[in-house]
Order: structure tokens, then sequence, then C-alpha cells
């Protein structure tokens, strides 16, 4: 495990890339990078934003999250989730986080709805796009988009701001970089036809192997995990991709 220090290093190497990329490559003055915290304890999450000044994290497991939520420091916490949600476990995060960047099926969008109006809240959310097509992952079929903004767009209690994807592990960066475009594609198209609960405004793509090209491909939110907090142990990635 690497130090916060280090951590807070890391993140600020990233962040200034960030800015240059962003001045290279011309498509969002600026892209907001999300700290992916799994594995990484609160009190840890804590030091390392207060040494950077990091406002956004996401957790993948609502467990994990419930577990840190407590010890973690709110002030100025933007905290989205961004992993596998079932519905039955919405109840206990809905309070708690900011995003839901994992929006994958009607179900669950009528259950964020059914819990967020309890609470008198309107939740933001992203649809998650299996832009793959890949058979293990979740996500909406990128043909089954428009079916299915049409299907959530009377869901008062829900907010759509844009578009999530994970995209499928590639060699080579050209082929990255075509997953990323055609993404980018999705989320302008859908812009120019937006029912009212839609705002298309956040675009979600790439990791710590894979942001220079999601950002050059149209990405304004990039989730980095371990070029940040370093490795995770080989337990925590298994569970991971059962959560897949
Ligand atoms: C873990 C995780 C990331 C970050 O992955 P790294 O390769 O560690 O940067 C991004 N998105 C999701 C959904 C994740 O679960």
């Amino acid at each position: 495990m690497i130090s916060a220090i280090e951590s807070a290093n890391k993140l600020k190497e990233y962040e200034k890339h960030i800015e240059e990329l962003c001045a290279k490559g011309g498509y969002w003055d600026r892209v907001k990078l999300l700290g992916a915290t799994k594995t990484v304890e609160a009190e840890r999450i804590n030091e390392i934003r207060k040494l950077t000044g990091l406002s956004c994290i996401g957790e993948n497991r609502v467990q994990e999250l419930l577990e840190k939520y407590d010890a973690l420091n709110k002030e100025g916490l933007e905290l989205h989730f961004i992993g596998k949600l079932q519905s039955n476990k919405v109840k206990y995060i809905i309070d708690k986080v900011t995003m839901i960047e994992s929006l994958d099926s009607l179900s669950l969008a009528k259950e964020i709805q059914r819990q967020a109006k309890k609470r008198g809240i309107v939740m933001d959310v992203l649809i998650e796009v299996n832009i793959g097509r890949e058979k293990e992952k979740s996500g909406v079929l990128p043909e089954d988009i428009y079916a299915f903004i049409d299907s959530i767009k009377d869901l008062d209690a829900i907010r759509v701001k844009g578009i999530m994807t994970i995209a499928p592990r590639c060699d080579k960066k050209e082929e990255r970089i075509k997953f990323f475009e055609e993404t980018y594609k999705i989320f302008i198209d859908i812009s120019s036809k937006m029912p009212h609960n839609i705002s298309m405004s956040v675009l979600s793509m790439g990791m710590t192997e894979s942001y220079e090209e999601a950002i050059l491909s149209g990405a304004n939110l990039v989730r980095i995990g371990s070029g940040i907090f370093g490795k995770r142990d080989t337990a925590a990635k298994s569970e991971e991709n059962n959560n897949k």
C-alpha cells in the first residue's frame, strides 16, 4: 500500500496531466477526476482529500460504502456509486450518494424513483452503456438506449445527467478509442433529442489505463483508482470481477 502523501502527489500529477489534455484535446475546458476508492480506508480517503482538495470519489460496492460512510469527511464530498447496483440495496445508499452512475435497468430506475420520492429528493443518475456489448457486463446496449430513456422519462425523482461506460479491456489504444468515440457519439446524439428529465452534461469514461484516450474522445469525468491509490490486492480484484 502506498502512503497518503504519495497518493496525493500522484493525484496532483493526474490533475496536471488532465489539464494539459484538455488544453490540447479541445472537447471540454475541464474534466473532473473521480477517485475510485474501493479498498481504500475512509481515514486514508479523508487524508488524501485534505492534502489535495479532491472532492469527488466513487464506490462500487454497497456494503463497503456503508462500512466507510460514517468515517468519511462529508464536507464538500461528492460521493458517486459506480458499481453494479441491485434494486433491493437502493434504500441503503439513496440518502448517502450524490450520483448513481450505474443505472442499467428499468426495475432499478423504478426503485430509485420510489426511494427518492420517499425522501423528497431527486437523484442524479448516469445511464450505464455496455458499449462493448459484453455478456458478462451490465449496462444498457447501445441499440436499446432510446427505448430505455423513453421508459424512464416520466420518473420525476430521477434526473439523468449523462452516460457512463466501462470499455472492454483492450490491448491496443486504438480499440479503446473506438469504444470511447462510439460512446461520445451516443452522448451527443441523445443531447440533441432529450426529453425533459434529461440533461446530457456528464460523460463518465476512462480509468487508470485508459483515461487519456477517454478524454481525447470526449469524456468529462474520469474514474481513476489504482493509479492514485496503488494496486488493489487480488482478493478485492476477484470480488470486483464478480460484481461485473
Ligand atoms: C475500480 C473502478 C474504476 C477505477 O479503476 P482503475 O483501473 O483502478 O483506475 C473505474 N470505474 C469503476 C466502475 C471501477 O469499479
